[in-house]
């Protein structure tokens, strides 16, 4: 194998994410795993990432040494927690390795803070990395911007009882890709978790429900219901590993490219 194969660590390796991701870089010709991190106290920590899998051994042992093991990757494959990722950030910048991201949930001050580590090194942020979903958000955007406020759009999604933020990354994204179709901005528009006297629907809000329940990986609809008609856009994923191979191809992609903050439309071209 070429020695130009970048090596990758994986963040959260634990995490139902992490382990697709191990299982996915480990099987990619263009990718080499070099490292997986766990949080201070797992179990896993010390052994081998392929046994604690359940499977053969994989040569890299789990570590909660991110500096140590971050230092050796140029690419780092980060599905975790808004702060971890933050912390991630800092030293995927000093490594100058590409950080992809795929955790979600993030507040103002997250995004502060990976906006100022992205100077130095190339950052691939999606609240989706599928192929589906960025299409689905084009196809959103489009349909909005020939529809008008006549038109009431509603983000609907459904994720598995373990997820712990709402709306999922993924509406937020459709969200927003409904506001820049139709030329408004999100924060001003977004109608949340309606329950009781709610008043009538806001004219022109984008609307937001959440589902929670048993082992759904993911679903997502846009609504665009109007007097007489409605249009959905819908998309259901089947398999974890969809995010997974997004987030490997944002991997490689990044390799060439210039320090700075990119997401999956540039890695996918659409
Ligand atoms: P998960 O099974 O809970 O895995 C998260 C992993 O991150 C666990 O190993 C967890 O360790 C670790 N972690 C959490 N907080 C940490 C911290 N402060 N420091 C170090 N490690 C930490 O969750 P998941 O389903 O894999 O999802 C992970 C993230 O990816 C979520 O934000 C989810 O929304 C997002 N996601 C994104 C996409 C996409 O396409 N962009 C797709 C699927 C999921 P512990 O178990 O010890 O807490």
């Amino acid at each position: 194998m070429s020695e130009t194969v970048p090596g990758v660590v994986v963040t959260g390796a634990s995490g139902r994410m992490g382990q697709v991701l191990v299982r996915l870089v480990t099987a990619s010709p263009a990718l080499k795993l070099v490292g997986a991190l766990d949080r201070e106290g797992s179990d896993w920590l010390g052994r081998d990432i392929g046994e604690a899998m359940g499977g053969a051994a994989l040569g890299v042992t789990v570590s909660d040494d991110p500096v140590a093991t971050i230092a050796k990757a140029q690419a780092v494959i980060d599905f975790t927690a808004p702060d971890a990722t933050v912390a991630y950030a800092e030293l995927t910048a000093q490594a100058r390795a590409v950080h992809v991201i795929g955790t979600t949930g993030f507040e103002a001050e997250h995004l502060a803070a990976l906006h100022a580590a992205a100077r130095h090194a190339v950052m691939i942020r999606a609240g989706n990395m599928s192929l589906g979903v960025n299409l689905l958000a084009r196809l959103t955007e489009k349909v909005a911007a020939a529809l008008d406020a006549a038109f009431d759009i509603e983000v609907i999604e459904a994720h598995h009882r373990h997820k712990v933020d709402a709306p999922s990354g993924t509406a937020l994204m459709l969200g927003e890709a409904a506001a820049k179709g139709r030329g408004i901005t999100l924060s001003d528009h977004s109608e949340r978790g309606r329950d009781g006297q709610t008043g009538p629907r806001g004219e022109g809000a984008i609307g937001f429900s959440a589902i929670r329940g048993g082992d759904i990986i993911g679903e997502h609809s846009v609504l665009f219901a109007g007097e007489g008609e409605r249009i959905e856009l819908r998309h259901v994923a089947t398999d974890r590993s969809l995010f997974a191979r997004g987030a490997l191809k944002a991997a490689v992609w990044g390799q060439d490219k210039h320090p700075g903050e990119y997401d999956m439309f540039d890695v996918l071209g659409l």
